[in-house]
Parts: structure tokens; sequence; C-alpha cells
């Protein structure tokens, strides 16, 4: 327990840490890497230099402190960032060394204003919401170990299948090496995958969204090429999987994991809406619910820059026209043929009252301008927030 000085202290200087946040945890990630090279393993590049992962720290610590007295509060946050960090593997030992930095930049950005009393109190906050997240974590640890064909921490997959899905997208089937079980998981989560291409000298991990429905003996993900463009190095990850690994290859995997789930108890009509790449875990709640809701009303809609970047165009087709409680729609930003698409341009308020009814669950993921348009519109409508879920495909932020 904390005494009332030091959640005082914590909750009074959580504004002023709050201003500087980015500063410190950019500051923090610096010291951590420097003085921890080998947490370059378990970190995702790209996410540092891009700033996103700092941000995303400050606003988990800040927040966490501002309910030190209350962490309860904030325990699906706890349990959502603790899914990444068992996909991750991250482990209890890495929490002191996280400790000891981000301390050691709270001091260094604000200088003599961190009183060894302020210091003191974040050190105690530090431990607690540190254990909070491992107590979280071992139980996420134990269930993924203990579901039937489950495992703790990377397992070696082989590649049994390479598909194209469109110019940019390749699915890719995985079972594992040692021919046994694999466990299950709920349409919307990922599994993550860690790579060391031959020019590394250090081990890239990713997530992806499985996409299909469980229960076959085989994982698939689908993975969107990211190729370079002025200013942006290829994605590191995405073009090796593409360019460099093909069936047979072995990629290390860890078990299901994420908190973007089906609500299967609901019976209302559900809306599934993507965008590029974002239509990896749609596909797999789509065929989840035919096959399990059979009634259940759904509408699937895709939007993409035109059909040369569409995946999965034909499996869609196939699904609505078997499936007389489905509807689907297209939306492209620039056809190259107009007839192919429903609707072109972006997705709006306007359309989405005519395609689909405002007492349905949402779901949807995509580029994040994306998302931030799709849910400006459903708020704008009226959904109610509870009816309203989407998944990142990158460090949580905010819409
Ligand atoms: P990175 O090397 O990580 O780079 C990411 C981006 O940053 C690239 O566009 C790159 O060009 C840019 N970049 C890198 N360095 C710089 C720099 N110095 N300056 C400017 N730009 C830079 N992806 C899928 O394809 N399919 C999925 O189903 C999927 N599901 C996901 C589910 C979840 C829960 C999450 C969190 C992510 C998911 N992703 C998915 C995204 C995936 O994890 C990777 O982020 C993606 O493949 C890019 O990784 P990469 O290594 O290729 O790119």
């Amino acid at each position: 327990m904390l005494s009332k000085e030091t959640i005082d202290i914590i909750k009074s200087t959580v504004p002023v840490l709050e201003i500087h946040g980015k500063t410190i945890t950019t500051t923090f990630y610096q010291m951590l890497f420097d003085n921890h090279p080998e947490l370059l393993n378990i970190f995702n590049h790209a996410n540092q230099r891009e700033g996103k992962q700092p941000q995303a720290l400050a606003n988990a610590v800040y927040a966490a402190a501002a309910h030190i007295d209350h962490l309860e509060d904030i325990l699906p946050v706890v349990k959502q960032i603790g899914q990444k960090h068992r996909a991750l593997n991250i482990l209890p030992e890495h929490y002191p060394i996280v400790g000891e930095n981000l301390l050691g930049a709270i001091k260094k950005v604000l200088g003599d204003a961190a009183t060894p009393e302020i210091l003191d109190a974040w050190a105690q906050a530090y431990g607690m919401i540190a254990d909070a997240f491992i107590s979280v974590e071992a139980e996420m640890y134990q269930e993924a170990e203990n579901a039937p064909g489950g495992w703790r921490g990377f397992r070696p997959f082989v590649v049994e299948r390479k598909m194209k899905e469109s110019d940019v997208i390749t699915s890719f089937y995985l079972k594992p090496q040692d021919g046994g079980a694999i466990s299950s998981y709920l349409p919307g989560q990922y599994i993550t995958v860690r790579v060391q291409p031959d020019n590394e000298s250090y081990t890239h991990i990713r997530h992806y969204s499985l996409s299909a429905a469980p229960g076959e003996d085989y994982y698939r993900i689908s993975v969107k090429r990211e190729d370079a463009a002025p200013g942006k190095p290829a994605g590191l990850v995405s073009t090796y999987l593409h360019n460099s690994v093909n069936e047979g290859d072995v990629l290390e995997i860890s078990a299901p994991a994420g908190s973007f789930t089906l609500d299967q108890e609901q019976n209302i009509p559900l809306v599934l809406i993507s965008g590029g790449v974002g239509l990896t875990p749609m596909i797999s709640m789509l065929e989840t619910v035919l096959k399990e809701q059979p009634e259940r009303e759904v509408t699937f809609i895709h939007a993409a820059i035109n059909e040369g970047f569409h995946a999965m165009r034909e499996h869609i087709e196939q699904l609505d026209a078997a499936h007389h409680s489905m509807k689907s729609y297209v939306c492209y930003e620039k056809p190259l043929d107009q007839t192919l698409c429903h609707k072109i341009g972006y997705i709006d308020l306007p359309w989405l009252q005519e395609v689909t009814s405002k007492e349905s669950d949402f779901y949807f993921c995509g580029p994040v301008p994306f998302m931030r348009a799709v849910n400006q519109a459903l708020q704008a409508w009226g959904v109610p927030a509870e009816r309203i879920h989407y998944e990142f495909f990158g460090p949580a932020g905010s819409l």
C-alpha cells in the first residue's frame, strides 16, 4: 500500500509529467537502449523512430499513475497492454530495468524539479504498477500454456502455404513444426511473429491478425508488403515475409492474443468495416458469424484504393452469394473500373446510413485516418460507444 503522502505527490505531479510526457519517454527509450541494447530484440524500432511507442508508453504510465489509489478501475487497459506484452514475451525481469530507466529519464528531464521525495514516490508507484502488470501477465502466460494445443513463449511454425491475395497482400498458412495441436483463438485475435533476417543484428517481432475463422489445424495470417516510398524505408518484417520467406521455411510464433474480439453473445445486426489490410480480423469475424450465428444479419464493408489492392474479393463474393443473412459492399478510393464498387471515394455517414442500420454492433480496422473517419461518422450518428469496436495495427492510440 502506498501512503497518503505518496499518493498525493503522484497525483499532483502527473499533470507536470504529462506536459513533458513524450520528452520523458523518448529520453527513457534512449537510455533504455543505451544501457540494455538486448531489449532491441523485443521493441519495434520503427515505432520508436516515429514516436508512437513513446507516446503510448507515456499515456499508459500517466493513466496508471492518475489511478494509483484505485488501479482496478483501469484493469481493462492493463489487460489489453498485458496481451501485447505476453505476445512479445515480456517477462517480470524486464520491469525493474524499465523502472530504473524511467526514473532516470524523469530526473534528467525535470532536473532540480524532481526532488528526492518526488522520485521516491514515483519509484513506489512504478513498483505497484509493475506488480499489477506482472500478475495480470502471469495469468495470461498460464492461460496460453494450459489451453489445449497451447504453449509459452515462441514456438516454431512451418510455412505450409504462401498465397498471393492482391498486389500487396499475401497469406501465410502456418503449422507447428512439432506436428502437435494448436490452440484455438477468438475471431479478431492476432498471433505474433519473431524473425531475424540474415543482415539484421536483432530479432524483430510483429503482430498479425488471424485472417480466418478458428477451427483449422493451421493459423493463417495475411500480410501487407510495406514498400519503400520517398522519405520512408520499406517495412522490415513485411517485406522480409513477402520477399524471403517461402513454403517450408520456419517462423517463430507466440500464441494467439488480443482483446479485439467478436461478441457472440449479441444477436443484433453486425457491421464489419475494413480499410486495406485491416480486413484480416474482419474476415475471421465474418466467417465465424456465418458459421456460428447463421441467422445474424451481417454487413461486410471493405474499402481499398482500387481493385488491384483488394484482397479476398472473390472469397467475400462467394460467402455473400451463399448466405442470405449477409450483405457486402465495396468502396474504392480511385477505381480502375467503376462498375466494380458500390461507392467511390471515402466511406461517409450518409452512405453508412444508407447501407447499415444504426442498431448494429460496429467493428472496424484500417489505417488510422480511416478509423478516425468511421469513428466520427458513427459518433455523429449517435451509435453508443459500447457498440463501437476497433483495433489499431500499431501502438494503441486514440481516435
Ligand atoms: P516497420 O519496419 O515496422 O515499419 C512500419 C512503417 O514505418 C513502414 O511503413 C515503414 O515504411 C515506416 N518507417 C520505418 N522507419 C521509418 C523512418 N525512419 N521514417 C519514416 N517511416 C519509417 N499487418 C498486416 O499486414 N496484416 C495484419 O493482419 C496485421 N495485423 C496486426 C494486428 C495488430 C494487433 C497489430 C498491432 C498490427 C498488425 N499489423 C498487421 C501490422 C504489423 O504488425 C506490422 O506493423 C506491419 O507489417 C509493418 O511492419 P514492418 O516490419 O514491415 O514495418
